[in-house]
């Protein structure tokens, strides 16, 4: 059989010799030898899937600025968002109450925006029933509205023991850790001008 162009043999030579060539490179202790980390706990022995690892951030579109919902300390929050999804949130390093920290909640807030648990719809249990019925929202808000408006109506106080009150104590307001500052000034202001005064908030604020 006839042997190969001379041309064609010296491209195959050269790279069998870039093959071993790379294949030393990529070997640690080469590495190690040769390179800027000569202890091995860096550079080194960095695979090379290892480095071609990137974070999961890397690819979003946009970084959102937010604070974490679930208690008053307010840590500062970055909310990672790719093709209109959340797909991330991690503590803001430029918050000066956290400085980048998040307890474990706070962390673990991402599932509070995606998670499968979160209901969409609102949901409804009528006196007495036994199943959750679907509401559309409208119809929701009317409901609470005239609530509202009965209890306050019906527990209305113009005064006790002879002292002017103008109160009802039809109404009470207990709020969790769920909601921020702004939102309970809204809540505290709104239930005072509906003239309640049993209003609670369980996260101290
Ligand atoms: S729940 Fe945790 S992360 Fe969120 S504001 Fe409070 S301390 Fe900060």
């Amino acid at each position: 059989m006839a042997e190969p162009p001379r041309e064609n043999r010296d491209t195959e030579r050269e790279e069998h010799v870039v093959g071993v060539r790379t294949w030393i490179g990529s070997w640690p202790v080469y590495r190690q030898l040769t390179g800027t980390d000569p202890l091995g706990r860096g550079a080194a022995a960095k695979s090379g899937p290892t480095a071609r690892l990137e974070p999961r951030v890397a690819r979003a579109d946009r970084v959102v600025k937010s604070v974490c919902p679930y208690c008053a300390v307010g840590c500062g929050q970055n909310v990672y968002v790719q093709d209109g999804k959340v797909t991330q949130i991690e503590g803001d390093p430029d918050s000066p109450i956290s400085r980048g920290r998040l307890c474990p909640k706070g962390a673990a807030s991402l599932q509070l925006t995606t998670g499968g648990a979160r209901e969409h719809q609102v949901l409804y249990r009528r006196p007495h029933g036994t199943e959750w019925e679907r509401l559309d929202l409208d119809t929701a808000m009317d409901m609470i509205a005239d609530r509202v408006i009965a209890a306050r109506r019906d527990g209305w106080e113009w005064e006790a023991d002879q002292v002017r009150t103008r109160r009802t104590l039809g109404i009470a307001s207990l709020g969790g850790a769920t909601l921020d500052n702004e939102e309970n000034y809204l809540i505290k202001k709104l239930f005072t001008a509906m003239g309640a005064i049993q209003i609670e908030n369980q996260a101290r604020v």
